[in-house]
């Protein structure tokens, strides 16, 4: 059994063939401490803030638009989901380290600090809760890009060590082998004289001709 299955078994006994629904997970990669995945999630923050991402960051009307665009809110209906909260604790970092109030929010604690929990438990809204397709984006009237706020709050995450396993090891595998799916040039080659041989074809993969 696949380690994924074995995490996401098929639920046989359902009356229709369905998947459990997974229980929210809290990777965590390397040995750094609590507080350094914190620093290093808000100072990529911050290396990403600009004129237009603090702009978007300000510029929500919080008229619900985008809510109804994703596919994770409509189904399940969970306001955990809207697009513009799964971005909530960066906007808290951004309003109470960098916006034009920020002393104010500090001063008066209208924006507290954001923790490694809240990163952790935000892990689940930033990977397993979007699928980047961008239809937030498209309808929000204040054309806030929320897709790519996503990504960049996944790159923040990333730099913190804080995403899923899976997908850090794919990562490491293509940083490592050259491809994210194992595939080196022998594995290439490999499969080019298979082709061949199904299609009774003359194929090298190391040839230029080819
Ligand atoms: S559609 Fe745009 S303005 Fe409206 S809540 Fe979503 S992000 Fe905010
Ligand atoms: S980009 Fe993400 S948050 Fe936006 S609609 Fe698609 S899945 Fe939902």
């Amino acid at each position: 059994m696949s380690e994924v299955t074995e995490k996401y078994p098929l639920d046989t006994s359902e009356q229709r063939l369905t998947v459990k629904e997974p229980v929210p997970r809290h990777d965590t990669q390397g040995d750094m401490d609590e507080n350094e995945r914190l620093r290093r999630a808000m100072a990529n923050l911050a290396k990403n803030m600009n004129r237009t991402t603090a702009t978007y960051m300000e510029a929500c009307v919080h008229c619900g638009q985008c809510a109804e665009a994703c596919h994770y809110y409509v189904q399940t209906g969970d306001p955990k989901y809207t697009p513009i909260w799964k971005l909530e604790i960066f906007k808290q970092a951004y309003k109470r380290e960098s916006s034009p109030f920020a002393p104010f929010y500090r001063m008066l604690g209208l924006k507290k600090k954001v923790t490694t929990e809240q990163l952790a438990e935000w892990q689940e809204l930033l990977y397993d809760s979007c699928t980047m397709c961008g239809r937030c984006s498209l309808i929000c009237p204040m054309g806030i890009d929320i897709a790519t706020l996503v990504g960049q709050a996944r790159h923040g995450m990333f730099k913190a060590g804080l995403i899923p396993d899976e997908l850090h090891a794919v990562a490491q595998r293509a940083r490592e082998e050259g491809s994210p799916l194992g595939a080196t040039a022998e594995v290439f080659e490999d499969r080019a004289d298979w082709m061949a041989d199904d299609i009774d074809t003359r194929m090298s993969a190391s040839s230029s001709s080819t």
